[in-house]
């Protein structure tokens, strides 16, 4: 569809945002349904931020996502945040309401999106969550989301772990979060059925990392998810090894499209095609 007057502006933000996937996904999906819309990345600095947000709603932008490192700033300068934003304490997707902008977080949709495939009684499990970084915050609140009601985060840092843990309090997901230090991995790997790498050991060009060696990988139970927030490369080095151990694996992509589809539907209020956005995602991952 040609660009004109009435074309309507969404984008993403971040600093840097060269790198982001989002145009392409957003855009392929927005052709697909033939619709008005263009989805532009837009570079804003953190000084610049509440002067972008005054500048998108002056030129009338339906909504936007934030990528690092504005997902924790732009909280402040929202009229709304809902629940799992909050709890997350970070926010990817904003939208124009007349109360102004509000924000909210499709990462923990999109992590579980791939799961919700798996048929597993996610009460019964109690997940392992390697690093306590901001994506693992997501996980946490998509855990929570898919049902357990026990989740073991596992980080190297004692301090950040008891912050990471505190953060949670007066929240609804603060009574499931265990903390444990690495030495602890390998009596916990036994007993569970869902271990997600969310730290960023494997990626590229680090690609013959994993943060799990095989002696650990092969106490998984059988059925056990192996999961890699990493995208690339696809298959990391961590879903190789726990592959070769039994393990169902699963890459961090389809976590990507899924945040991206639940961002798009809520702007545009109405079915997405994710399998477009997917293909338009892989593609791109190909060419890099
Ligand atoms: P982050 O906030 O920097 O957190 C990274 C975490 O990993 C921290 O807890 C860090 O520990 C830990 N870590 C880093 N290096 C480590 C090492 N060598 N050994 C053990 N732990 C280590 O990063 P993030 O935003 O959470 O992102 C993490 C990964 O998820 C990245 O690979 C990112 O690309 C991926 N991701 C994917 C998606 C998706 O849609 N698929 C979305 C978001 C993120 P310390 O705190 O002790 O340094």
């Amino acid at each position: 569809m040609p660009i004109t007057g009435k074309t309507k502006l969404l984008g993403v933000i971040g600093d840097p945002v060269e790198h982001s996937l989002s145009p392409v996904m957003h855009n392929a999906a927005i052709a697909h349904l033939g619709l008005d819309y263009v989805y532009l990345p837009f570079p804003i600095q953190g000084e610049n931020l509440a002067q972008a947000l005054d500048g998108f709603a002056a030129i009338a932008l339906v909504g936007f996502n934030i990528t690092i490192p504005h997902k924790r700033a732009i909280i402040p300068l929202l009229a709304e945040v809902s629940p799992v934003a909050q709890a997350i304490g970070a926010v990817n997707t904003v939208w124009r309401t007349e109360k102004g902008w509000e924000g909210t977080n499709t990462d923990a949709i999109g992590f579980i999106a791939p799961l919700r495939e798996c048929d597993r009684d996610w009460s019964k499990i109690t997940p392992i969550i390697l690093g306590n970084g901001g994506a693992a915050r997501a996980v946490v609140a998509g855990c929570v989301e898919l049902g357990c009601s026990e989740i073991r985060v596992v980080g190297r840092d004692r301090a950040k772990l008891d912050k990471f843990k505190l953060s949670w309090q007066n929240t609804p997901f603060a009574g499931a979060i265990r903390v444990h230090l690495w030495d602890e991995l390998p009596s916990l790997v036994s007993e569970t059925q869902l271990l997600v790498n969310s730290t960023p050991v494997g990626m590229s060009p680090h690609i013959d990392r994993s943060p799990v060696d095989e002696n650990i990988l092969k106490q998984l139970p059988t059925g056990a998810i192996a999961y890699d927030l990493i995208y690339t490369p696809s298959p990391t080095r961590f879903l190789q090894l726990a592959k070769n151990c039994g393990a169902l694996a699963i890459d961090g992509s389809e976590m990507l499209v899924q945040q991206g589809a639940a961002a798009l539907q809520l702007w545009l209020q109405q079915p997405v095609p994710a399998k477009v956005m997917r293909q338009a995602l892989l593609e791109s991952l190909q060419r890099k």
